[in-house]
């Protein structure tokens, strides 16, 4: 029997949502449960007694063995529009809430487990995940986490010691997955498509509750919770644009109510810049391409405007009209967000009306010299010093646009130390390559995690200098050309 007394006591809030909404699943374990890594500080936060928790006891609990107290799994429901086409019946099928948690922050958290077996929902899935996706998931999450982008994070991995058969049979494993809550917008098309608008009212509350309790009084509460999402999505979607992260299954279903990125499957940070960029190998028709997830997370807004529009106005054309012109605001509450991480990556406080078609033009350059893009910005954060580090990105029409970017600085009141310092903030020196990933993945299959860990922690730090050898070397590094990745996969 476990000790459970270094976890903290669950609790559940979503279970008291009508039935429909979840379904109660017991997980199916693991045969061999051991842990690969524990996310200490994630679980400090989260109230575990880390120092008194021992690997074989974590091993218990993040592969579903055994319980913590409080705990009462659930496979939660919910539809979605998949590469722009409707289903309304998907939910957990590989995936079980084990409960809620109040941080030593104050906040609520979800504590799901990812690959724990079948539920109601796994239609023609096992409900389990191999390793690879399980170790792509952790790096990445908190990678994001450590770049300063909301995301759900990775408290736990574990391999299970049970084969997994994809293309070839796979090593088990499982993802202990914490969010702020994994309402998405596909339970809301879930909830409208029950038909009942007192469910929709009872999920709209618990929403408002958790994620905008500002909002819950104002006269169309509804509405005020659409603002409130498109806000944190427009946000969130220029976080991504500011460091070439591409999603890559950008599904109402993947796309959250508290606005963290979350489902990290075939997602994946550029290398050489190209707006057209699609690494997924399902997405034929480049629907999440880099350049096209601002006018996909519009759309998204707009599919979760049609499922509340029933509470928004009991008059149907009125409630169309206030919608829509919520809907509306997204381009704008984008494309400021968008402004204000750019100027920031150039290192600019003050804000000039030059300054998109300066950042416009850059991107143009890099794009035409497929320039690395986490490499360009962080040279840039040394330049006008060492002009010749971009230009070794830019080469060789780089010299216009780096003397345009001088005199746009010389407007500025910071001094070149000041805006230095702020640059390296916001232009991280290392990010997880894709083709390092993909080398961890297969140093893990062959039973070596050391690359594994070697990742997690360079990334932890991804704005300090990137060290001279090593992981975090490497991850500063674009691949050589016969390392680059073409396609990556979803974790099914
Ligand atoms: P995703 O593309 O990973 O967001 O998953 C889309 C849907 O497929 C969700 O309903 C998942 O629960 C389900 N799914 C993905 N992988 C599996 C699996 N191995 N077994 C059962 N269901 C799965
Ligand atoms: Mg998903």
């Amino acid at each position: 029997m476990s000790d459970l007394s270094p976890f903290p006591r669950y609790d559940t809030s979503y279970t008291k949502l009508p039935e429909r909404f979840f379904a109660q699943v017991a997980p199916y374990g693991a045969s061999e449960p051991r842990l690969v890594r524990l996310n200490e500080g994630l679980a400090e936060v989260l109230g575990f007694d880390v120092t008194a928790l021992s690997e074989a006891d974590a091993a218990q609990v993040f592969s579903g063995n055994q319980l913590a107290d409080g705990s009462q799994p659930i496979a939660m429901a919910y539809a979605g529009h998949q590469f722009g086409g409707f289903n309304p019946g998907l939910g957990d099928g590989r995936a079980l809430l084990l409960g809620e948690v109040i941080g030593k922050d104050g906040k609520r958290y979800d504590i799901q487990l990812k690959g724990s077996g079948q539920t109601p929902f796994s239609r023609q899935g096992d409900g389990r995940a191999a390793l690879g996706p399980v170790l792509r998931e952790y790096v990445v999450s908190e990678a994001m986490a450590a770049l300063g982008v909301p995301t759900t994070r990775a408290l736990a991995a574990v391999t299970t010691g049970d084969p997994v058969l994809r293309e070839r049979v796979l090593p088990g494993a499982m993802v202990t997955r914490v969010a702020s809550s994994h309402l998405r917008v596909g339970t809301f098309e879930y909830a409208a498509f029950l038909g009942d608008t007192d469910k929709l009212t009872s999920l709209t509350d618990y929403a408002l509750e958790r994620h905008d309790p500002g909002r819950r009084d104002e006269e169309r509460p509804a509405l005020a919770l659409l603002q409130g999402v498109i806000e944190r999505q427009a946000s969130l979607i220029a976080r991504w644009m500011g460091l070439g992260f591409i999603h890559g299954v950008m599904n109402t279903d993947n796309c959250t109510i508290s606005g963290e990125t979350i489902d990290y499957g075939p997602c994946a940070f550029m290398d050489g810049y190209n707006p057209a960029q699609v690494y997924s190998s399902i997405d034929h028709q480049g629907r999440y391409a880099f350049a096209n997830q601002p006018p996909i997370a519009h759309w998204n807004m707009a599919v979760l405007a049609q499922a509340l529009l029933p509470l928004i106005d009991p008059d149907e054309e009125e409630a169309v009209r206030l919608a829509q012109s919520t809907v509306d605001t997204f381009p704008g509450h984008f494309q400021r967000a968008y402004l204000a991480v750019m100027r920031a990556k150039l290192g600019l406080v003050s804000e000039d009306a030059g300054d998109a078609d300066l950042v416009k033009d850059l991107l143009s350059l890099m794009a035409e010299n497929e320039a690395d893009f986490t490499g360009t910005f962080r040279a840039l954060t040394d330049a006008p010093l060492q002009d010749a580090a971009v230009l070794k990105h830019l080469a060789p029409d780089g010299t216009d646009w780096l003397e345009r970017w001088k005199a746009r600085l010389g407007q500025e009141k910071t001094t070149a130390e000041q805006r230095r310092s702020a640059m390296r903030t916001v232009n991280p020196s290392i990010i997880p390559r894709n083709h390092r990933i993909e080398a961890m993945i297969t140093s893990a299959l062959d039973g070596d995690f050391a690359p594994f860990h070697a990742i997690a922690d360079a990334l932890a730090s991804p704005y300090e200098d990137a060290p001279d050898d090593g992981e975090g070397a490497q991850l500063a590094l674009p691949p050589a050309p016969e390392d680059v990745v073409h396609a990556t996969f979803c974790g099914t």
